[in-house]
């Protein structure tokens, strides 16, 4: 009985053990909640998600998502945006964006983004900025643009202006 238990205990501990190495190695990886281009938070509501041959990386907003798709051109197989409305997972090439909105997710209580992604310089412009944001249906891209400003615009007219700044 004695041993019975103190064999339990041990297979408890090596359970444990095991997850907290799991858990490790997860940890080990990118962290999936910074933005791949301009390391701040990445929000569920706006993020964006990339899938590049062999791992996945994820941008906070749709306009750093596609700076991420230009730098790494062949590299991004599958791009997924989010719905700001439902917050559901939809293929970015087939999304509506808002672009120039009024509300600043990204940059929310920050002056601004001090350094790129290789720490190098000061930029003097924001790459979340203006905002984008990503619609399933035209239709709640046009609603939040009646609310929020800004101009409706395609996956290809997003890309376009992310291209130009
Ligand atoms: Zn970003």
């Amino acid at each position: 009985m004695k041993a019975k238990e103190t064999l339990i205990t041990l297979l408890a501990f090596v359970a444990i053990g095991l997850t907290s190495y799991v858990a490790y190695r997860y940890e080990r990886r990118p962290d999936p909640h910074l933005c791949a281009i301009c390391n701040r938070d990445v929000h569920g509501g706006m993020s964006y998600r990339l899938e590049v041959s062999g791992h996945t990386e994820y941008a906070c907003c749709p306009r750093c998502g596609m700076h991420y798709q230009m730098q790494n051109g062949g590299a991004v197989k599958e791009a997924w945006a989010t719905d700001l409305a439902t917050g559901q997972k939809i293929p970015a090439s087939e999304a509506y964006y808002d672009e120039g909105g009024d509300v600043q997710y990204c940059t929310h209580g920050e002056s601004s983004v001090q350094r790129t992604p290789e720490g190098a310089s000061v930029r003097g412009y924001d790459r979340c900025l203006p905002t984008l944001v990503a619609f399933k249906e035209r239709a709640q891209a046009e609603a939040y643009q009646k609310i929020h400003g800004g101009r409706v615009l395609t996956y290809a007219e997003a890309v376009e202006s992310a291209r130009a700044q």
